[in-house]
């Protein structure tokens, strides 16, 4: 069978690096690569090639390829290239936009897509969401620190003493905790909050104060997930949060809920009594964001505050986010990959979330 890996149009990473290629060409599977899909995260076609891949113009291997892998979905425009019975590997997203996969259902191909895998323990070294949420995490920081007028670290200088960057964290899972330690690494107060009690003490373990609310809803059922929390629970954060974030010189807001818009955490009022040069980045932006705000892929100053909207932040760490990524891929592509063909077991509860059509089929049921 063959593979084609195709270049992101809006991304800097690629799904597939050469390592993979390799040990799938090994396992007697044709790999097809878009020239030049490497390029931005620094794998050049010559490694592709190499590796035992045969470089292609997109429009060939949307025709040619039997599965094709891209991390954003394609547009409807190219499913309509690609050939009859085509398995397409992606992040569909399905809580937010069914139309991608009715599509894909209704011009008869497959359709897998990652961001379902289940969040069983079997399947963490499968999950692009965990590996790609901890970069962005650590560049969310990183580019907090570069917008701050200040230093991060608490400094003793022969011209005067500088006291550390306060930083607040806002959603402690995979990218808040990497926000945490990454922002501890440089020397900053780190504040971290989360409605799941059992982010407490992974917060402290690296070094950081968690900030608690009490009465927060049990989540143990939810797979890991947050749930939507009481209005009384809601109005008490809200006024904790208002304390911390007046005293914050960084917010990293990350916090989501499966399938429903982000909470609005960050409001209005509060950004107004923020410090003057406070940065905001809130990694909430592509579900509406956890500032009221924040715009989807742009950095804006309000009252003196920079608010910079982007969730695709390990798009900007390309190298070692298509290296995880690609990993990902190749360990959950074991499960249902044999000998140069795959087979697509709806017993397998991996295979059976992740599936979103098989065959033309919609598997995909909105809860
Ligand atoms: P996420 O991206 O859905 O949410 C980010 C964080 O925001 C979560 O910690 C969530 O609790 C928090 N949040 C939601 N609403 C909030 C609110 N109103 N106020 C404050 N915080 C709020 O989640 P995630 O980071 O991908 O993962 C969450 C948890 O799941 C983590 O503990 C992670 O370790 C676990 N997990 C387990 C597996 C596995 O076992 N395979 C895989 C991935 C993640």
């Amino acid at each position: 069978m063959k593979i084609g890996i195709l270049k992101e149009t809006s991304d800097k990473r690629v799904a597939i690096v050469p390592d993979l290629v390799k040990k799938w060409t090994e396992q007697k599977f044709e790999v097809l690569f878009e020239n030049g899909c490497g390029e931005q995260s620094n794998f050049s076609d010559g490694q592709y090639q190499q590796a035992g891949g045969r470089g292609h113009k997109r429009e060939e291997i949307l025709s040619n390829g039997d599965i094709l892998i891209v991390i954003k979905p394609l547009e409807d425009k190219e499913t309509s290239k690609i050939k009859k019975g085509c398995l397409v590997i992606s992040n569909y997203q399905p809580f937010f936009k069914t139309d991608l996969i009715e599509d894909i259902a209704n011009k008869e191909l497959s359709a897998l897509s990652l961001d379902m895998i289940p969040r069983i323990t079997i399947a963490q070294s499968m999950d692009v969401l965990s590996s790609m949420a901890s970069i962005a995490g650590y560049k969310a920081v990183i580019m907090a620190a570069d917008h701050l007028a200040r230093y991060f670290p608490m400094l003793t200088t022969a011209a005067g003493s500088i006291p550390p960057a306060k930083v607040l964290v806002i959603g402690a899972g995979v990218a808040g905790l990497q926000a945490v330690a990454t922002a501890r690494r440089l020397g900053a107060v780190v504040e971290a909050f989360d409605t799941r009690l059992a982010a407490k003490e992974e917060v402290e373990s690296l070094g950081a104060k968690f900030v608690e609310v009490e009465g927060a809803k049990d989540d143990a059922s939810a797979g890991g997930y947050a749930v939507e929390q009481t209005e009384e629970y809601k109005q008490r954060q809200k006024e904790l949060i208002f304390e911390k974030c007046v005293k914050a010189d960084v917010i990293i807001t990350t916090a989501q809920l499966r399938g429903k818009p982000a909470p609005k955490l960050v409001t209005k009022e509060m950004v107004k009594e923020m410090k003057p040069g406070s940065v905001i980045v809130d990694l909430a932006s592509s579900t509406g964001g956890n500032c009221e705000l924040t715009e989807d892929n742009k950095t804006i100053v309000h009252d003196n505050v920079v608010i910079i909207g982007n969730s695709d932040l390990a798009s900007e760490v390309p190298q070692h986010a298509s290296q995880l990524y690609s990993k990902n891929i190749e360990n959950y592509t074991k499960v249902f990959f044999k000998e140069g063909e795959y087979e697509l077991d709806l017993e397998n509860e991996i295979v059976k979330s992740s599936c979103m059509v098989k065959e033309g089929n919609l598997l995909y049921q909105k809860q």
